[in-house]
């Protein structure tokens, strides 16, 4: 017997969130292709364990959309080796190859053309990679897959969240000569916080015309 029909869906969960946090921080560091390498396939692995024991056949259902559920089938069985839904999706890992486009994408899966944040998946029989959008993800299941992509997004997002915010302080250090004046420690504590705080944040706000915060302390 499989250990992950063993093990229950929370615990596999658990050691998926793990694996996925234990390869970010060796991105972060910047850890030896050696140790990056093998933290990816963790990564895969928990996936799969996760996906054994928390795929249902009978919970297949069909997204409301019915259009959309043939093109989203379609396109991965096209792909795929098995032209079984439930087999198909066996075949497939994510790569944790991600991003954000400034421009929108095409979803290779289902066709939808406002594809933001993009994920890779691949094939391990046909070899073929897709890159999807993460709303076609959640159809999937594969709740490894689905658990991982979701952890990549919000990674993601705060990524993106961080460079506007960056974008918005240097817009309003160009207003405001206090803020100009302190700008490179501001910019280390977005890097750190993802924002800046008390004086910093009224004065980014008020120099980009945004109302002040309602629960905002005064700074005289
Ligand atoms: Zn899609």
């Amino acid at each position: 017997m499989p250990e992950s029909l063993s093990v229950s869906p929370k615990v596999l969960h658990q050691r998926l969130m793990r694996a996925l946090e234990h390869h970010d921080h060796l991105r972060k560091i910047k850890a030896s292709p050696e140790d990056l390498d093998a933290a990816l396939k963790a990564t895969w692995k928990a996936m799969a364990a996760y996906s054994e024991a928390g795929h249902d056949p009978l919970e297949a259902s069909v997204p409301h959309n019915r259009n959309y559920a043939i093109r989203m089938h379609g396109g991965l069985l096209v792909a795929s080796q098995a032209q079984e839904w439930h087999e198909a999706v066996r075949e497939w890992r994510y790569t944790r190859r991600c991003g954000r486009s400034p421009h929108v994408k095409t979803c290779e899966l289902c066709g939808c053309t406002k594809v933001q944040y993009w994920f890779e998946i691949r094939n391990t029989v046909t070899d073929r990679t897709l890159v999807i959008g993460s709303e076609c993800i959640q159809n999937w299941h594969s709740p490894g897959i689905v658990t991982a992509i979701n952890y990549d997004r919000k990674q993601l997002e705060k990524v993106h969240k961080k460079e506007l915010r960056l974008k918005e302080l240097e817009q309003a250090a160009e207003k405001d000569p206090w803020l100009a004046s302190r700008l490179p420690k501001l910019r280390a504590t977005v890097e750190k916080y993802g924002k800046v705080y008390d004086e910093a944040e009224c004065r980014v706000r008020a120099a980009l015309g945004k109302p002040p915060l309602k629960n905002q302390r005064s700074s005289h």
